[in-house]
């Protein structure tokens, strides 16, 4: 449907041109990839849209590669709060974007919902310290302090991750202790695309093993819960070589 309408439009119209006051790009070609152009339409009223005037909505940010709808700067306010309250009423079954636009055009239906909207905590898988098909166990940020994680449910589509926040004298031990692995070992258990790199022999490994055998293996169950974690929550949570392989085996 709505590509459809994209190529339609695309064959009476010549010229694009940002609708919102002051910006006047104008384009005559409007490509891009990933579902996004130079100029889109905005979902909720229909204006034109650069990329510095809008905003898209993704129902996962770090898993799906479109988006779901795109509000121009004057929309986006309201769709911000659309979109929060979509993520609590819709199943999983419906259509996020209709629901979302539902919400938006019926705002006062939706607002006892306004409270419950909790910012979610940004999530960085960096590294992994072991694995069987997916992480297992290792080390995230959650808005940004060092945690452990540990798989909990381990399903096809709902893998959950238990996580623990470190002290900061546990998280120096860790990230040295990482360091340490990335010289003798390799990168290749880094999440992060621009640290990790493809496994190759250093000739040092025995190094980091034999500096091992005296350190407990990492467990920090006693520490400060912050809760369980769905996959899809954590951003980096593929190993980059997954990305180039197009494996989505781990999703
Ligand atoms: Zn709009
Ligand atoms: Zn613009």
């Amino acid at each position: 449907m709505y590509r459809e309408y994209k190529e339609m439009v695309e064959q009476t119209v010549k010229e694009w041109s940002c609708d919102m006051e002051g910006c006047g790009l104008t384009v005559t070609r409007n490509s891009g990839c990933c579902g996004t152009a130079t100029i889109m339409v905005c979902d909720f009223c229909g204006k034109h849209c650069c990329g510095k005037h809008r905003t898209v909505y993704y129902e996962n940010e770090w898993t799906d590669d479109y988006p779901k709808f795109t509000a121009c700067d004057e929309c986006s306010p309201q769709a911000d709060v659309a979109y929060e309250i979509a993520k609590i009423v819709a199943g999983r079954y419906d259509s996020f974007r209709d629901v979302a636009l539902e919400i938006y055009n019926n705002m006062e239906d939706y607002e006892m919902y306004i409270d419950e909207i909790e910012p979610s905590p940004v999530l960085e898988m960096l590294w992994e310290t072991d694995r069987y098909d997916c992480p297992l166990t290792g080390f995230a940020t959650h808005n940004g302090d060092l945690c452990w994680f540990e798989i909990d449910d381990w399903d096809e589509y709902d893998t959950e991750y238990n996580l623990y926040k470190l002290t900061y004298g546990q998280a120096q031990t860790e990230q040295s202790r990482h360091a340490m692995f990335q010289e003798l070992v390799g990168y290749h258990c880094d999440h992060v695309p621009s640290v990790y790199k493809n496994y190759k022999k250093t000739g040092r490994e025995e190094e980091f093993y034999q500096a091992r055998k005296s350190w407990e293996r990492e467990d920090y169950k006693e520490n400060e819960y912050l809760g369980k974690f769905r996959w899809d929550q954590f951003k980096y949570y593929k190993l980059p070589r997954h990305y180039d392989a197009g494996d989505d085996a781990e999703s």
